[in-house]
This record gives structure tokens, sequence and C-alpha cells, in this order.
């Protein structure tokens, strides 16, 4: 049989390849940074990192390292189990807790990702007699979670609450209403708008589920994320995020809000019930996360700093940048061949981003992301800025 399948995985990969969406991993050889060395044909090659989501410089702290060895030496490696069985240190409930106090909710679980909470969360809740309303430009998680769910499904075009309202009309045939949204929009950077989701969903009586995996840490003046910015802390019903971007970078998920809801997912959510515990020292250093990030407001000023300096500059030096409210940065180039020449030139100036274009992006859309961080310094951002600068008018987009 494998031969006959591997002609056919090979004719595959081949046709991926000459539609130019063959996706090469580049080796990073130091921690992940602002600053890290890839490996090269010749050799470690030093670049300034602008495609992490290691949006407050966290995945390289001291506090956190810390923190997870010694609750390594502590408590051990792993946890061999899932949390209902055999899985559940106290270091897990701390976590759920701080995580809770950080974004004004009732009560929280744990996941090993995002992916895992935004998969296991409608099916357990819904049923064939309710409603789930999904932006159209939804993370991939959150499209599977409703896929594996019976509930109606309605879609809405992204960010347009004349759409939404329309499909929440319709959704008024169903018993229960939620509305599911990103808090910020990874490809264009677009923060949801909450205050007016917010609102039709008092007027059609339905609820709130965002997804704040790009926005925790990052949006709001504390970083609190997108109920911070639209004042809104303690008003929605169900927010999923990630441990694996501004909050340190490493493994894990979770999702946060009322109690029942958190309750009935810990009896029924599959990824939780089915899948092992995060390891203890994850869980610590997360723990140190959300200490370092309510002591003080430093790193999150820092990022909104380095990011208004970043889109300021480069939007005088005549870049066609999307309106951003988060640490995203779209550099509009629209052709997809332009996109991948441009990410190329600027790797060869020792600048580290990725090109994205169709199905990553519609056709026509391609564009250079740029992901600003806490851990950025100055000297980076000007050298980052002069390279685009440089390569834009090698390449006749800025002239
Ligand atoms: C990154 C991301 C996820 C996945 O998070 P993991 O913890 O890495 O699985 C889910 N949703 C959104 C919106 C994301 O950006």
């Amino acid at each position: 049989m494998y031969t006959e399948f591997q002609k056919h995985l090979q004719q595959t990969l081949q046709e991926i390849k000459d539609a130019g969406l063959y996706k090469n991993e580049r080796v990073i050889v130091t921690p992940q940074s602002s600053g890290i060395q890839v490996a090269g044909e010749k050799g470690n090659v030093d670049v300034i990192n602008f495609c992490a989501n290691n949006y407050l410089g966290l995945a390289d702290s001291k506090e956190l390292i810390d923190a997870a060895k010694k609750r390594m030496d502590e408590r051990g490696y792993g946890m061999a189990s899932v949390r209902f069985i055999c899985g559940t240190q106290d270091t897990h409930k701390m976590l759920e807790k701080a995580i809770s106090d950080f974004f004004g909710t009732e009560d929280t679980i744990l996941y090993a990702a995002c992916f895992d909470a935004n998969g296991g969360l409608f099916e357990p809740l819904l049923t064939a007699d309710d409603a789930i309303i999904s932006d159209a430009l939804n993370h991939a998680s959150i499209i599977d979670g409703v896929r594996l769910c019976k509930a109606v499904r309605y879609r809405y075009a992204n960010g347009d609450m004349a759409d939404l309202e329309k499909q929440l009309q319709a959704a008024q045939a169903q018993r229960f209403r939620i509305i599911a949204t990103d808090g910020v929009f990874s490809m264009d950077g677009n923060v949801c708008p909450l205050d007016k989701i917010y609102e039709l969903a008092q007027k059609y009586n339905a609820m709130v589920m965002v997804d704040e995996s790009h926005s925790a840490g990052v949006v709001g003046k504390t970083g609190h994320g997108v109920t911070e910015q639209y004042n809104l802390r303690g008003k929605i019903e169900i927010l999923t995020g990630t441990l694996g971007k501004a909050f340190g970078g490493s493994v894990g998920g979770f999702t946060t809000g009322k109690k029942e809801i958190i309750d009935l997912l810990r009896q029924r959510s599959r990824p939780y019930l089915f899948s092992n515990s995060i390891p203890p020292m994850v869980a610590a250093a997360a723990i140190k996360t959300f200490e370092i990030l309510t002591r003080d407001n430093k790193l999150q000023d820092i990022l909104h700093e380095n990011t208004k300096y970043f889109v300021e500059k480069m939007t005088a030096a005549g870049f066609d940048i999307k309106p951003t409210q988060s640490a995203i940065c779209a550099v509009m180039l629209y052709d997809a061949r332009l996109s991948q020449e441009f990410a190329a030139a600027l790797q060869q100036e020792g600048i580290y981003v990725t090109g994205f274009y169709y199905p990553v992006v519609p056709q026509g859309q391609a564009r250079i992301r740029v992901q600003l961080s806490a851990a950025h310094t100055r000297e980076q951002l000007d050298k980052g800025i002069a390279a685009f600068i440089k390569v834009g008018k090698q390449l006749g987009v800025l002239k």
C-alpha cells in the first residue's frame, strides 16, 4: 500500500512547492529573544527578530527561568497524568487562580495549549438547539472547535457589526447564542470592536467569547487585554488565551470566565479530560509572569512605546501600514512574490521577518508582518527600520 500512498504524498508535496507555498523552517540556535542566531549554510548568523509572539520579551526571562528551575527541583519534571486522575498539583491551582485574578473572572481551567482550549470549548456547552456566531477571520482553533460542536453556525464579516446584527437576528431561532471572536486578529493587528459586540449581545440576548491570545499582555493600558481596553472587565462570559505568546512564550492554554462554564468544562471538555497536565515548572513560571505583570507596568509600557515608535517611523518613511491597535504591524506589499523577495532581502540585512501571502491572507493582500516586543532596544528598532527603507528603495516600494 505505502508505495502508492508515497507517490501520492510526493505529488502533493510537489504541488505545494510548485505553488510557492512550501514552508521551510529556519533553525534558531540561541534562546528565543529580540536578538537571535539562526543556522545558515556558512555557520550561524546574527539576526534581529521581528516575528516572534514574544511581546513582553519574557521568553528568556531570568526570573521565569529561575522560577521554573526551582519548581522542577521541588516538584519534579512531569505529571504523567491528566488533571482529574492524578495530574493536579497545588501549582496548577495557583496558576488558575492567578489567571482569574488577572482577567477579573470567576474561575479558570488550564489546557496543554489554547488550540485545545478552543477545540474543547463549544462541544460540551452547546447542542444542536444553540447557535455560534463567529467572526470570519477567527483563528483556526476556534473554527475547529466550532466544527466539533453541533450548534448552528453563523458567520459575520471581520469586525462588521451590521453583519453581526443580521446574523444575531437570524440566530434568534436558536435557544442559546454565543458570539465568538479573536481579541486581536493576527494578520492585520486590529482589535475586535468588543464594545459594540457587547452591546449587540445585550440587545439580542447572546453571550460573548473572546480569544485573548494576541491581545492579553499587549492590549489595554496595563496589558490586561481587550476587556481592559473597552472597560468590560468581568462582563464577558468566556475568555480563552495562551501561555505561548506574551505570557512567557512556553506552552499552555486556558479558558477563564463564569464559574459554571468552567466547572462543566472540567467535567466534559475532551482535550482537558484526555490530555496530559502541563509540567509544574511551566505552571510556576507562568505564575511568575502574572506576578511580574501586576507588580508594575514596565514591560507593557516599553512594548507600547516600541510599537508606536516603529509604526510612526515606518509610516513617515512612506510604507503602507495597516492601522494597528496591537503589537502587530502589517507592512503592506500586496504582491506575493514581492513579499517573499522583500523578506529574503531583509534577512540578508540581518532582519528576521516573514512574508505572508495567499492563502494565509486574501489574494492581493501580501504583506510582511512585523511583531514588536518589549525586548527590542531602540538600536534594534532603528536597524530594522533602516533595513526596511534600504530594501524598500532597492525593490521600488519606496521612491
Ligand atoms: C496562537 C493562537 C492560538 C493557539 O495558541 P497555542 O497555545 O499555541 O495553541 C489560539 N488562538 C489564537 C487567536 C492564537 O493567536
